[in-house]
């Protein structure tokens, strides 16, 4: 009865883990034609300084609308991606259509804006070869290594060999910046946080959604706001949703913050309305 059923979008049983499975195969297959059919595309969320409200930086968070699924999550496809290796090519896409990007609004609205991109711990350890390319593609487009920064997530830094800390020294020899993305919800332990040298640490949403003042979640962001600038890191606050969230962080001294009060990933024309 499934293969009946198709692809129509309702199951009046309980799915089965065949189905899941057959579903998840289909996807598998319909995202290798997705980047040649030009169904995936770049939002941007903006960056905000929350003590002036200026707009410098922009985290680029990947789309992929599919032609009867509609919009699927990232977190859904990424990992797929992984798996069959397809997430080579959507990362060297996501970094060239984002160096351009970044490339026209350094020329049309600020001279230092920056973009980040998201990069997981598989595609992490595959950058080696790539890293020059990369550099050699920002000369080319008269870009210095600044105007990027790469999000890692913490347990990257758990990895004892050198093979990570090699590359997070090639990032800054060529300028680039680099965050530690969804702070809080992995291992760090602070020796890895100053050996690393990370430029930016971004607080993960979960302790920003219940902030209210006096509460724990209020005494962690303050924890991790001085501990972070004792090590020289800038704070991003991820999930903004609410005026007293962003005042809050405000007072606790958090540099940026991130979320739907601000905006939500937009499109690059819609974002360009911002500036
Ligand atoms: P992330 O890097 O932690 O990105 C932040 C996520 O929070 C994004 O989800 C964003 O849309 C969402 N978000 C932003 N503001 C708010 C808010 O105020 N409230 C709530 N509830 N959510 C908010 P998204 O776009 O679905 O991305 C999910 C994850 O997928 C990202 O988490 C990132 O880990 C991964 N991802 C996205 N693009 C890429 C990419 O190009 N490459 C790789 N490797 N991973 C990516
Ligand atoms: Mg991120
Ligand atoms: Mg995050
Ligand atoms: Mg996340």
């Amino acid at each position: 009865t499934a293969k009946k059923l198709g692809r129509s979008r309702f199951c009046y049983f309980t799915p089965t883990m065949q189905q899941a499975s057959e579903s998840r195969l289909r996807l598998t297959n319909d995202l290798r034609h997705a980047l040649i059919d030009q169904q995936i595309w770049v939002a941007y969320q903006p960056i905000v300084n929350l003590a002036t409200g200026e707009i410098r930086k922009a985290e680029a968070l990947i789309r992929w609308q599919h032609p009867t699924r509609g919009l699927v999550s990232p977190a859904e496809f990424i990992p797929i991606a992984e798996e069959t290796g397809l997430i080579t090519e959507l990362g060297a896409w996501v970094f060239h259509q984002v160096a351009e990007q970044v490339s026209n609004w350094r020329i049309h609205h600020h001279d230092q804006f920056q973009i980040s991109i998201n990069k997981s711990p598989a595609q992490f350890h595959n950058i080696g070869h790539k890293l020059a390319d990369w550099f050699e593609h920002l000369q080319r487009l008269g870009l210095p290594g600044g105007c990027i920064a790469v999000e890692i997530t913490e347990g990257l830094l758990l990895d004892a060999s050198s093979i990570v800390s090699d590359k997070l020294l090639a990032f800054k020899d060529a300028g680039m910046q680099t965050s530690l993305d969804d702070f809080g919800t992995g291992y760090s332990s602070l020796s890895y946080l100053k050996k690393y040298q990370i430029d930016f640490l971004k607080i993960d949403q979960n302790f920003v959604s219940n902030l209210s003042a006096g509460s724990t979640d209020m005494a962690l962001c303050e924890a991790i706001i001085v501990m972070a600038h004792v090590l020289g890191m800038k704070v991003i606050a991820e999930g903004v949703e609410t005026v007293e969230q962003r005042d809050l962080l405000l007072k606790a001294g958090c540099d940026y913050g991130q979320g739907y009060l601000f905006s939500k990933p937009l499109t690059a024309k819609a974002f360009e309305k911002l500036f």
